[in-house]
């Protein structure tokens, strides 16, 4: 059971989750339990750093954020004591979470099952920190923002549990955002590839990363709200053909930058040198569009970023502009990432088709398109985000089961 940040924000809540966990072990489970840190507790801790510095060094930032999940564990245990029942906190690093030395964005690397598996012999509730482990020079690190779902499901792994259940303030992965679309709907079941799309498009539910892990060892993930009992949404392989749908929901983005470099010479080598440079300073690029060249041996590339990364690639790409005598570049943040996901795209042709014409019906104008077997992406107007979402809803009939 992972209990994320706002199913613990205070100590009503953390009594709550007390009893939930405590009821589940009452049922016959062995029960870990992963916590967040209590509600906005990180981004405070964030706040907090880089008011004492411009550029704190991420090892000491890992040594800060992770005490948000030590206090979640230390009063869930307690809460969970109340109960009578036996129950132990373990820290990350206590329960042989390793990772990679890359601070603040750590990957696991191996878990060591042992002490959990102690613990939960001698019939405790295991209570362990999300978000954080240990590197191999015993540096204590954490997962990347969202990295308790990690944490969760690579334990579940290190088990062999049943089931890893992801608790958290909504009622599982719906087809689209419910608070743009009134009827969008909750998902009985999702495929690990199509839930991987949706988390790295914008889809909050879920760290991409986690999917991605559960995918890897196989774990089921169960996505329910901590505040109701409902059944949520299953994260598991379908292989049922019958189970693949065309499109299985709607994702959108707000957090893209674009930039345009212009009138680059044609020439080979170019897009190496500008895609190396963004590569150097650990600049994702998402989308990439080369224009064709116009006659006067120049074109255009235009490529998405993640918003927070566009200060410092404003940097690289005026010096490579420069570098490589381009006509300039612009960039703009205002702009929005829709995209639909669906496993059955593969076999049915037109849905690409079907996404534009929705959009043009609205007016929206699409300024950048990308593809993969199961899902296609536009970049769009911020503004039109809402409309958009909305209307791609529609026209793939996501109401309707
Ligand atoms: N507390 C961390 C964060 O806010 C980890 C998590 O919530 O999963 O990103
Ligand atoms: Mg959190």
């Amino acid at each position: 059971m992972k209990f994320g940040g706002s199913s613990v924000a205070n100590a009503e809540r953390i009594k709550r989750v007390a009893q939930r966990v405590v009821e589940k072990k009452l049922e016959g489970h062995s029960v870990a339990v992963v916590v967040s840190a209590m509600g906005d507790t990180t981004d405070d801790l964030i706040e907090l750093a880089r008011q004492v510095s411009k550029n704190p060094p991420d090892r000491e930032l890992d040594m800060l954020l992770s005490t948000g999940e030590q206090v979640s564990i230390a009063l869930l245990a307690m809460a969970v004591n109340e109960f009578g029942h036996p129950v132990v906190s373990l820290t990350g690093p206590q329960v042989g979470i390793t990772t990679d030395d890359i601070h603040t964005k750590a990957r696991i690397i191996k878990v060591e099952g042992d002490r959990l598996n102690d613990v939960l012999n001698q019939g405790k509730i295991a209570i362990v920190a999300g978000f954080q482990g240990r590197s191999l020079n015993d540096d204590i690190t954490t997962l990347g923002r969202g990295g308790s779902d990690a944490s969760a499901v690579a334990l579940a792994a290190a088990l062999k549990a049943d089931v890893c259940e992801i608790y958290t303030d909504v009622d599982g992965v719906y087809t689209a955002d419910p608070r743009l679309v009134s009827d969008a709907r909750k998902l009985n079941y999702i495929g690990y590839d199509e839930m991987l799309e949706l988390a790295s498009l914008g889809a909050l539910v879920l760290q991409p990363r986690s999917v991605e892990m559960a995918k890897q060892f196989g774990v089921t993930i169960h996505v329910r709200s901590s505040f109701n009992n409902n059944p949520g949404t299953l994260v598991e392989e379908v292989d049922k053909m019958e189970k693949v749908r065309v499109v299985s929901g709607v994702a959108h983005d707000l957090k893209v930058a674009k930039m345009s470099l212009l009138d680059v010479p044609d020439r080979p080598g170019i897009a190496a040198i500008l895609f190396n440079s963004l590569a150097d300073e650990k600049i994702n690029v998402d989308m990439i569009i080369q224009s064709t060249t116009r006659g006067n041996n120049a074109n255009d590339i235009s490529f998405t970023i993640e918003k927070d990364d566009l200060d410092q690639a404003v940097k690289v790409v005026e010096r490579v502009s420069q570098e490589l005598g381009a006509g300039g570049f612009i960039y703009g943040s205002d702009i929005a990432k829709v995209s639909i996901v669906g496993a059955g795209m593969i076999t049915n042709p037109g849905v690409a088709a079907n996404m534009f014409s929705a959009l043009a019906a609205e007016g929206i104008n699409i300024e950048m398109i990308s593809t993969s077997e199961i899902k296609v992406s536009c970049i769009i107007q911020a503004e039109d985000t809402k409309k958009a979402v909305m209307a791609l809803h529609k026209a793939f009939n996501l109401e309707v089961e």
